[in-house]
């Protein structure tokens, strides 16, 4: 069977990992090729959009793929949407796994938002944002003088910050709760931002916030297009078995 695994998280290597060990399966992992010098995890990966619907159609018809397995970030909805839109009309069996998203707990401090700018009534004179939730996220408090940005990066952006109020920080995951905490109280933060992108790997941020008291606005996750969705990892083993392939 040949599986297009849609890629571009933690999960989706591990993923494709324990598809590979199966010889019923053929899997070519795609990335969307954003990230400077990705990892090749996998035997058969592509890089880069395919360049919209008509792109991903024209794919999935040349390279006779038979299911299609979306492991993409919570967050990533175009390419999420576009996988669903194209596979419905190829009649193409498609699984979405999703990751749990992070349930606020005991001491911490959350503001759910559905867009940054629902936090800028929040904000005081001289608070210290952390953004961790991408460089988008900056623009939306270009505004806000009487605040201070810093947002943190993984690749060096080829600019530097664009607004006044801010500042760029780079640094490569993964982080420990003691890291983040270090630096948090370094740094003055009093507020973090982040997306709910849920699971273990980009927690400890979360954690040093509930440890120092430090007020979090959360963003929600976008609408879900619906289909079939799992939050397991092995729930898409199982689907693919059930599809039937020999
Ligand atoms: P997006 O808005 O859904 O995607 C933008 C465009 O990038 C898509 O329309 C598609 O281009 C291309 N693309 C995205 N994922 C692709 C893939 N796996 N294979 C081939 N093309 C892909 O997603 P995004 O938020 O920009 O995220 C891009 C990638 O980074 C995703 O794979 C995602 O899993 C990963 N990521 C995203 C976040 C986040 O917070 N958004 C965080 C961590 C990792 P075409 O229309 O040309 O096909």
């Amino acid at each position: 069977m040949n599986i297009l695994l849609l890629g571009g998280t933690f999960e989706a290597r591990i993923l494709a990992k324990q598809l590979e060990n199966n010889p019923k399966y053929l899997v070519t992992v795609s990335m969307a090729g954003v990230t400077k010098a990705p990892i090749k995890y996998s035997e058969n990966m592509r890089f880069g959009g395919f360049g919209g619907q008509k792109g991903l159609k024209n794919y999935l018809k040349i390279n006779n793929i038979d299911a299609l397995v979306d492991v993409t970030h919570p967050f990533a909805s175009n390419i999420t949407y576009n996988a669903k839109v194209v596979c419905e009309e190829l009649n193409i069996p498609r699984i979405l796994y999703e990751r749990k998203a992070w349930i606020e707990e005991e001491n911490d401090k959350w503001l759910r938002l559905d867009c940054e700018y629902d936090l800028i009534p929040h904000l005081n004179n001289r608070d210290v944002v952390f953004i961790a939730s991408g460089r988008q996220s900056a623009a939306h408090f270009k505004d806000q003088k009487n605040i201070f940005l810093i947002c943190r990066q993984i690749d060096k952006p080829q600019n530097p910050f664009p607004y006044g109020n801010g500042r760029y920080l780079i640094s490569r995951p993964p982080f420990s709760v003691e890291s983040e905490m270090q630096l948090f109280e370094e740094l003055k933060v009093n507020w973090l931002l982040v997306k709910n992108s849920g699971g273990s790997q980009s927690e400890a941020k979360l954690i040093a916030a509930r440890k120092l008291g430090i007020s979090v606005g959360v963003l929600n996750r976008p609408k879900s297009f619906g289909g079939t969705i799992v939050s397991e990892l092995s729930e898409v083993g199982n689907w693919l078995e059930g599809l039937g392939y020999e």
